[in-house]
């Protein structure tokens, strides 16, 4: 029986049972994020996934095994041991995957999937109808049983925890679980194989079918193609859509309402956007948690996809979704289809036995009446808030009337596509002051516009613009190339300047905004540890998951996060603590006051303790007068920004500063920021 047992467990088997495993779990996140309709292709391919791991371990284990008789399989019945395998995992995926979290639910997911498990394994064993049969030994049946039903509940509770409480390490925990499953399927097989005593057969019904070696190769082939297909499936739909409601993203969903004006178009029909903003969300989100928030979002989000059909309501961000009625709908189609989204959305969400209460405000558009396509969404906000502004839980059509200052905005949108691609955009430095010694360690690049009519437009201004137009990305692109240009530039002059970038909670979602980052640091060849990105605290604190796993991306890079604007959004002390993040910068707010305001300083002095306590560096930005300056060093600021030291200037003024000290301020530069000084190289 040992015999059997250790050539059975092949390096093979236990790859292809792991990388089924690791796919089926993979699948099921996709599953957990949207459990109507098309949920079931998610579960189907789960349970595919599964079934052929299990499986396939079978026939590659088998073939290995030294048998004095020839081993054929029945086509039929070995695809028909695989469906049972199918259908047993989707049963027991079914059960464990809603809210795992529950351990009941686990165990019974758990028992449920090692019963499939060991089943299959008999059954497999079975349909090879071997003489003079098998008589299977309760006791060794039920050993690998419980064994199986321990890897299983080990690696769903894991799996489940994981998500819950420690989603930076989403990867790595699926990595183990899938680990956990796989020993357990290896495991069982082993045993149940060791029971079925295939030494003391002598001869397989099937001998004349399909040979176990041509078999044992087919399946690896197919098997590895198969779950690769899975898994891959499974990444992009992870690309496409929003981590935390699983809806299409924003990208998406532009693609598709291109796709329903253009049919508009082409039978003169109509088609109808409903932009909904949730009425009081942020409330929910300080008083019960962001878990909490997160878990409000993912409820609105499954009745609005109720609402409407497939691929038609997407999360735009925030607590904004956008809904789509394609073919031709009448005003009183969409206005009906407003109504039915308020009265979903009013219903309570019970959250921990409690209730919480949300509406919304909806705006909408008809198109081709009210604008072409590239304005659909932003009149849609218009409208929006138009029905925010009187009260909220209501509707209200766009009307042309709502955007005067939008045709201003627009205007500025089409020369800033045009800034961007003719070099109007400038970055300028302001420098971070060392607050004990003085120096100059590092800067913030901020961005400049010098528009030819305007004169220099503001980022406040044209900032948020670009983030509403959906032009924040390639803005951020050039901004990110640009950076580490010029950090290298000043690199080859002896300058080792440490710089911060902004970015934006769109940036944030872009899928590939790490790569870019990783990209443009290695064109330019540049230490991503001179590298800081600045996210504002409301943008750091609101989707927890997706903002852990891009921090964490981040920082495997090499680069700093600071978290920018602290004091003025809501942070949740526990969350802050498990983001990697290595500063934070407290408000210009709460600097500007500092002087004259008691609230002010017990702020700042509770700021910068808090980021002690949590091993932060901590920034005052906006500092303005030797006042402020002296009350934040005597509070333990690390660093110090503001126009006291310096207003935000060009590259060559810095460059200027640093090595030949023509200045707005006689102040030193750190002496690590240089190499060897070569200034002529500078400027
Ligand atoms: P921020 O990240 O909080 O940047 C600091 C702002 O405070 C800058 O304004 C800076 O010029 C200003 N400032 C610095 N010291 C003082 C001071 O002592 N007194 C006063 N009154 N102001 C001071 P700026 O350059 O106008 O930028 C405003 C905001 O625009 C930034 O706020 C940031 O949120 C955004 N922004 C700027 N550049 C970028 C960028 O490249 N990407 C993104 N996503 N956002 C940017
Ligand atoms: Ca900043
Ligand atoms: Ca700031």
């Amino acid at each position: 029986m040992t015999e059997a047992f250790a050539p059975s467990v092949t390096a093979l088997g236990f790859v292809l049972a792991f990388l089924a495993a690791f796919a089926m779990l993979d699948l099921v996140k996709r599953l957990e994020s949207r459990l109507d309709g098309p949920a079931f292709g998610w579960l189907a391919g789960a349970s595919v996934a599964f079934a052929t791991g299990l499986w396939s371990a079978l026939v590659v284990g088998i073939d290995q095994l030294n048998l004095s008789y020839a081993l054929g399989y029945h086509p039929g019945l070995s695809v028909g041991v695989w469906l049972f395998a199918a259908m047993f995992s989707s049963l027991s995926l079914a059960v464990a995957c809603r809210r795992a979290t529950a351990a009941a639910r686990c165990l019974a997911g758990a028992g449920l999937m090692a019963s499939g498990v060991v089943v299959t394994q008999i059954l497999f064993l079975g349909a090879l109808s071997l003489r003079p049969g098998i008589t299977w030994p309760g006791p060794a049946v039920g050993t690998a049983w419980l064994c199986a039903g321990l890897g299983c509940a080990c690696a769903l509770w894991l799996h489940a925890e994981v998500r819950a409480r420690a989603p930076r390490y989403l990867m790595a925990g699926q990595a183990v679980s899938a680990l956990m499953l796989s020993t357990a399927i290896v495991v069982s097989q082993g045993l149940v194989l060791g029971a079925a005593g295939l030494d003391v057969q002598t001869s397989s019904a099937w001998q004349d079918r399909v040979p176990a070696d041509s078999m044992a190769m087919l399946v690896t082939v197919g098997s590895i193609a198969l779950l690769s297909m899975l898994l891959l499936l499974s990444q992009l739909e992870a690309r496409w859509r929003d981590s935390l409601t699983g809806l299409p993203n924003r990208q998406i969903f532009e693609g598709t309402l291109a796709q329903a004006t253009q049919r508009a178009d082409a039978s003169q029909g109509r088609v109808a956007l409903l932009l909904v903003n949730l009425d009081g969300f942020k409330p929910i989100n300080e008083s019960f948690g962001h878990r909490a928030g997160d878990r409000v979002l993912r409820e609105i989000a499954a009745r609005l996809r109720s609402l409407a059909q497939a691929h038609m309501v997407a999360r735009l961000g925030g607590d904004e979704f956008l809904l789509l009625i394609p073919d031709n709908p009448s005003i009183e189609d969409a206005s009906g289809m407003a109504a039915r989204a308020l009265a979903s959305t009013c219903l309570p969400c019970r959250i921990d036995g409690r209730e919480a209460i949300v509406t919304s405000s909806i705006g909408i558009v008809m198109y081709p009446q009210h604008g072409a396509l590239s304005t659909l969404i932003a009149h849609a906000d218009a409208a929006m808030r138009v029905a925010k502004g009187s009260g909220g839980a209501t509707y209200c059509f766009f009307e042309a009337r709502m955007i005067s200052g939008l045709r201003e905005q627009t205007e500025l949108l089409r020369d800033l596509r045009r800034a961007l691609a003719q070099g109007e955009l400038e970055l300028y430095y302001q420098p971070k002051i060392h607050a004990p010694t003085g120096e100059i360690t590092g800067a913030e690049a901020l961005m400049r516009w010098q528009h030819p009519k305007l004169g220099m437009v503001s980022p406040t201004l044209f900032i948020p613009i670009a983030e509403r137009y959906g032009l924040i990305g390639s803005l951020g692109n050039w901004l990110i190339d640009e950076v580490c240009r010029q950090i290298r530039v000043w690199r080859d002059g002896g300058l080792r300047m440490r710089v911060a970038i902004n970015l934006s909670v769109h940036q944030l979602r872009q899928p590939d905004l790490v790569e870019r980052i990783g990209r443009a640091l290695r064109d330019h060849d540049v230490n991503p540890g001179l590298l800081t990105c600045e996210i504002t605290e409301s943008v750091a604190m609101e989707d927890a998951e997706g903002t852990i796993a891009i921090f964490n991306r981040l920082t495997q890079l090499g680069v700093s996060i600071s978290i920018d604007d602290f004091g003025t959004g809501h942070s949740s002390l526990s969350y802050l603590r498990k983001l990697p993040t290595s500063e934070l910068k407290i408000d210009r707010s709460f600097v500007l006051d500092l002087e004259t305001s008691e609230d002010a300083r017990k702020v700042a002095s509770a700021v910068i303790n808090l980021a002690k306590s949590l091993d932060l560096k901590v920034v005052a930005e906006g500092v303005e007068t030797e006042g402020q300056n002296k009350i934040l060093r005597e509070f333990g600021c690390d660093q110090l920004q503001g126009f006291l030291f310096a207003k935000p200037m060009s590259a060559k003024a810095l460059a200027l500063w640093a090595m030949d000290d023509v200045g707005p301020r006689t102040m030193n530069f750190r002496s690590s920021l240089f190499k060897e000084t070569c200034a002529a190289e500078l400027v």
